[in-house]
């Protein structure tokens, strides 16, 4: 019988993305500009599907249109106009509600901010007094209503993307959180399914959080008081939770281990000693993840290893995106 592949293209729903307008080169800016991003439009775009959203042009503001920034209160600012002093936060806060019911409907896996904006800004967003002096950070007055909205859907701001583990650990998330969604949507919500994503997740999960592969195991093993649509709830935020702890070579190296271990029987001594090195040598810092997993891929290939050829962890976003070739 034929398999399919793990990739995560088998999935059949549309990998939605939303994005501040403005990153996809649209001058949409206060100042008429843009802030087209090369990374996101050119290579990212090739494998998502963008949902672009300008809350300030959205919202009736204009462009160009008078500069605006957060005021006020840390947790709550107000969004007011820097020269006229115009208090544009109710509009906002309106249109936002309007807005993030439109976004509910699409199902987004992620969406990209653009970081500073006192409406799209994710994190550290400058916060003023009314008199102009600096009283800390706070969040986009539109960013933040969407976490509070979608608390689960990974988020990330432009800047941060260019770091390399940031950007392969979002890309990461975005995928995993695509592949969960495709499957409770597709209507499998049983306790089985949900076993056999969980299954699928394993290497994934256990370059992550062992912690948080051990919860989930014991959600699904305990699940009886749940429906099946709690558990698929519960399990998607535990998941998601664990996704985001951050992976390390450490980790990555006895996940490796691990599956060199399962490919025991298969291969001969030259090619287990020949694997071996390779994970010794990624440990060293001497070759990028890829490398081994690579090699991995190749043997669960060859051998057509049911188990593994399931694992997300050997294929967990496009190869094209070459995350895995820098960390
Ligand atoms: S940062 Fe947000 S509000 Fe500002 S131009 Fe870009 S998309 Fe529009």
């Amino acid at each position: 019988m034929t398999r399919h592949s793990p990739h995560i293209l088998r999935e059949s729903q549309p990998l939605r993305l939303g994005i501040s307008r403005c990153l996809l080169g649209e001058p949409v800016r206060y100042d008429g500009g843009h802030k087209r991003d090369q990374f996101l439009v050119d290579i990212l775009g090739k494998h998502v599907e963008w949902v672009p959203v300008c809350p300030e042009v959205e919202a009736g503001f204009g462009t160009p249109r008078e500069s605006m920034r957060l005021v006020d209160d840390l947790a709550e600012p107000r969004l007011i106009t820097i020269r006229s002093s115009n208090d544009n936060t109710n509009v906002m806060r309106r249109y936002a509600k309007t807005r993030l019911q439109d976004l509910r409907s699409l199902n987004l896996s992620g969406y990209v901010f653009k970081k500073d904006s006192p409406s799209c800004g994710a994190q550290r967003v400058r916060v003023y007094t009314r008199e102009g002096h600096r009283l800390g950070n706070g969040k986009g007055i539109f960013a933040n209503a969407f976490q509070h909205m979608f608390p689960l859907i990974p988020i990330e701001e432009e800047d941060r993307l260019q770091d390399e583990r940031l950007r392969e650990n979002f890309i990461e998330r975005v995928f995993g959180y695509h592949r969960w969604q495709s499957h409770t949507m597709n209507g499998r919500l049983s306790k089985r399914a949900l076993v056999s994503f969980h299954t699928s997740q394993k290497y994934l999960l256990l370059a992550h959080s062992r912690h948080h592969y051990q919860k989930l195991g014991q959600l699904l093993a305990n699940a009886q008081p749940c429906t099946p649509r709690q558990l698929a709830t519960l399990y998607g935020q535990l998941f998601m939770e664990g996704l985001a702890v951050k992976t390390t070579v450490r980790k990555h190296r006895n996940v490796l281990q691990h599956l060199a271990g399962l490919l025991k029987r298969q291969l001969n001594e030259i090619a287990r000693a020949e694997l071996h090195e390779v994970i010794h040598d990624y440990h060293r810092g001497l070759v990028p993840l890829n490398v081994p997993i690579t090699l991995i891929r190749h043997y669960v290939k060859i051998f057509a290893i049911p188990y593994l050829q399931d694992q997300t962890y050997l294929n967990p976003h496009p190869k094209e995106l070459l995350l895995r070739n820098q960390v």
